[in-house]
């Protein structure tokens, strides 16, 4: 290789060399002039402002990944819930003195600019969001990675509220323009769908085999857009690479070539359409048609462009796990193991055995649920008709797999079956946890407990028969975005104690428990919960209009609106202090005064949800109208609750709700936010919220509920929650209340359906842990009347939450999955 040319010197890193390169934006990028631009474009020059600053990083890094070929990552994932850029790249720039001087002196605020930007939502929630952590912690630790998704010209929906009700907008993140990405239309890869496979003779005489080829009926393109990903202060930037679709030339043409210019347009509809608009279920798939076209564009691409531009051209694919190791998250990305058979197979000319051998140590798989209806199955005939090759290959491999099955188990054909990755009813289809379990090298799932259930429930069989295919890596969150950037006051607290080794290496939190018996530190730490609440004060007044108090305890409740999460039992809380205060039960003055605060999107055809949903903000404008409740209790509930209002929430929060079934929330990663940001925790023994509490210790932690094995016997014995009902007046009462239409102005068939929901089935078994939760609430009361001890335990809830970073996670990964090489520092 030449020596590459020198690169254009980086802008200095100095207030003068920052407006020096803004203005140059302004006027040569946005064609403005200081005077007469508009917010949007003072954005848009400040974006790529900063992004200069980041590029020769970004190109050294890159040049250094293809010249060193390190045994890299390849993160597989539908969904990236990025976050805004412009604070995270500035941060890691070590530029937000320096821009905000710059702008200054131009009379601009940063403040306002960073307002201007419109978080790409290409996620759902916790899935997507520890996308983006995991990059983020990669880029930091020097590991050469890449991020592999979709680029939603639509992403998670914008949520309003009419009447109390969801009504979604669409999510038009992309009309501002989208300064932090890279369009590389000449790094087009083509797609295929549909169509039949021919085996034909390929050689001859003694050197001839039987082969097989996909004939696509049709073929879509993918243009790559990059996006950077900065490295906290290391000098390193990784990509993010998200693929969106267009129509092939060709196609266009040979149907243009028949005069027919309208179906040529509509045509390219079809193929744009692909990676128009992100899937809004979260947890329960909807098994359309569409996401598996958007699965199987989105890593055919991403396994192409990683063949074809990371490796070297004359690169021996037999060494393709020498080289990465694609995680797959969650099953969204499975079908890339029967493309790389396919490219392998039919393309490289590989014999079955040893593409198999190649393709199973390319691959890890990190389960996400223990949720039945989340497990991904799409039906033979779905799978068949648009991919009909790669259903082939499924079958081969579950032909063979289940040929060891029979080998090992003595030909036991119940477990034959239930192994299978092809589910016979009530649709013949393919179980796609089932092909990743069969293909990946390791399987992991996302917190302690999480991982034994997998083990010895879900995923039993499996373990049985590949105990050492079974690991562990507990989830974690970047302490960039959710320490550095979201809560400054606590991070220059903890910078001025310990010093600012912690952004990087958050075991050292630990350094600061001695200063939660420290009076003073306590009282620092005090007032910067409070001006933390007074900044989301503002936003809520700004942003909703919605008034909150922020001398009250702020116990917060946001995460996406799922029945298993349980914000019912939630809300019946809030009515059960709505009632006592109402009946005369207790005094105003006897209550501690609270906030409570939800945040939480509902899949737009989850009708209980939005029911949920409608009586959360029902109940709130019952409680803030009545003059006594609303003296101690309000409920605020601001719409489309996303990264952008997290950053601010999840720093004033008090206490941190998180209260899933035990055994249904598979890690959780809100709960890490919380507790790394001071919250205490009031939770289940569910998800990480076992190892938060292991960690932080019982004395600072609020407990309750049955236990996942409690649970579990419950239901095995016959649940009936109708017996919570009748023997549990407070229960009894806030039923009632909601059946009568307290909270609907009368009308009683309004939340009927939540009701006889909870009366009847109650999976989630709200009412049998409702008085446990009680309880628990009554113990956070006494201790949050204790200011000292109170900021004790949040102080001790920072100090040992360390464990939770990205970085942890990514090192698990790392020893346990990856074994990726580290570069060197710069
Ligand atoms: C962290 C995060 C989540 C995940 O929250 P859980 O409480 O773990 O479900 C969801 N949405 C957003 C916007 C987040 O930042």
């Amino acid at each position: 290789m030449t020596e590459p040319t020198p690169l254009i010197a980086t802008p200095e890193h100095t207030v003068e060399g920052f407006v020096r390169e803004y203005l140059r934006e302004l006027n040569f990028a946005q064609g403005t002039i200081l005077e007469r631009a508009s917010v949007n474009d003072h954005y848009l020059a400040l974006a790529r402002t900063v992004r200069h600053y980041l590029m020769a990083r970004w190109i050294t890094t890159t040049t250094e990944h293809y010249r060193r070929q390190p045994k890299a990552v390849a993160y597989l994932s539908a969904e990236y819930l990025l976050g805004r850029q412009l604070d995270n790249a500035l941060v890691a720039a070590d530029l937000e003195d320096i821009a905000a001087e710059a702008l200054a002196s131009l009379g601009i605020d940063l403040a306002d600019l960073r307002e201007a930007e419109v978080e790409p939502g290409l996620g759902n929630g916790g899935l997507g969001r520890l996308a983006a952590c995991f990059i983020d912690s990669l880029a930091t630790m020097s590991v050469p990675a890449i991020g592999y998704g979709i680029r939603y010209e639509y992403g998670i929906f914008r949520q309003t509220f009419v009447d109390g009700r969801q009504v979604e907008k669409p999510d038009e993140w992309l009309v501002g323009g989208a300064p932090w990405e890279f369009a590389h239309p000449e790094h087009e890869v083509t797609v295929g769908f549909g169509g039949h496979t021919e085996r034909y003779v390929d050689g001859e005489g003694d050197d001839a085999v039987e082969r097989t080829r996909w004939v696509p009926g049709w073929k879509v393109l993918g243009v790559p857009y990059n996006y950077m990903v900065p490295g906290y202060r290391n000098g390193r930037v990784n990509t993010l690479r998200l693929w969106s679709s267009r129509a092939t030339h060709a196609f266009d043409l040979k149907i243009f070539n028949h005069g027919d210019y309208a179906e040529a347009v509509r045509s390219r509809t079809f193929a744009e359409n692909i990676s128009k608009v992100l899937y809004p279920e979260d947890s329960t798939p909807q098994g359309k048609e569409l996401r598996l076209q958007q699965q199987y564009f989105f890593v055919a691409c991403s396994l192409r462009d990683f063949i074809n531009q990371l490796l070297p051209e004359d690169f021996d694919l037999h060494d393709l796990p020498e080289r990465i190791c694609f995680q797959l998250n969650d099953t969204h990305p499975v079908i890339a193991v029967p493309e790389l058979m396919r490219i392998l197979v039919d393309e490289e000319g590989f014999d079955w055995d040893e593409a198999w051998e190649v393709t199973r140590r390319c691959f890890a798989y990190t389960c996400h649920t223990l949720l039945p209806e989340a497990l991904e199955v799409w039906p033979v005939d779905v799978l068949g008709r648009l991919l009909p090759r790669h259903l082939e290959i499924i079958y081969r491999i579950n032909d063979e797999f289940l040929a060891r099955v029979r080998e090992h188990s003595g030909d036991d054909e119940l477990l034959v079956r239930r192994m299978s990755i092809i589910a016979e009813h009530p649709a013949r289809s393919v179980r796609m946890a089932h092909l990743a379990t069969v293909a990946a090298t390791k399987v992991n799932g996302v917190a302690e407990l999480h991982s034994q259930l997998l083990r010895d429930k879900v995923l039993a069989d499996f373990a049985r028969f590949w105990p050492e295919k079974f690991t562990n890596v507990t989830n974690g969150v970047t302490p960039r975005r959710f320490v550095r950037l979201a809560n400054p006051g606590l991070s220059g607290l903890i910078t001025e104690a310990i010093g600012e080794g912690w952004v990087t290496d958050l075991d050292r939190l630990r350094d600061l428990e001695p200063l939660a018996d420290d009076a003073e530190f306590r009282r620092r730490f005090r007032e910067v919960k409070d001006a933390n609440k007074h900044r989301l004060v503002d936003l809520l007044a700004r942003r909703d209009g919605i008034e909150i108090d922020p001398g009250t305890m702020l116990d917060v409740m946001v995460k996406r609106l799922h029945e298993y999460k349980r914000q019912t039992l939630k809300i019946l809380h809030v009515i059960t202090l709505y009632d006592r205060i109402v009946s005369g039960e207790v005094a105003v003055e006897d209550l501690v005064p609270r906030t409570v605060v939800f945040g939480a999107k509902a899949a737009p055809g989850y009708v209980m949800a939005k029911e949920i949903i409608a009586l959360i903000n029902h109940v709130g404008a019952v409680v803030g109208a009545h003059p006594e409740v609303s003296k101690v209790l309000r409920v605020a509930f601001p719409a489309n609750y996303n990264v952008t209002v997290a950053e601010t929430l999840v720093p004033a929060a008090d206490l941190s709700e998180q209260i899933s079934l035990a055994g249904k929330e598979a890690s959780g990663t809100g709960n890490m936010k919380f507790a790394l940001n001071g919250a205490l925790t009031i939770g289940t023994d569910d998800g990480a919220n076992v190892e938060i509490r292991q960690l932080v210790g019982d004395d600072h932690f609020f407990l309750f509920g049955l236990t996942e094995p409690e649970a579990a016997a419950m239901q095995e014995a016959g649940y009936r929650p109708s017996s919570y009902y009748e023997k549990n007046r407070s229960l009894r009462r806030a039923l009632d209340l909601v059946a009568h239409g307290e909270f609907s102005g009368g009308n009683r068939s309004t939340f009927e359906p939540v009701v006889s929901n909870l009366l009847g089935e109650d999976r989630f078994m709200v009412l049998a842990d409702f008085q446990s939760y009680l309880d628990a609430q009554e113990r956070v009361e006494a201790a949050y009347r204790d200011p000292d001890a109170w900021s004790r335990s949040a102080v001790l809830n920072v100090a040992r939450s360390g464990f939770f970073s990205s970085d942890r996670s990514m090192r698990d990964y790392m020893d346990r999955i990856w074994h990726a090489e580290v570069l060197p520092p710069l």
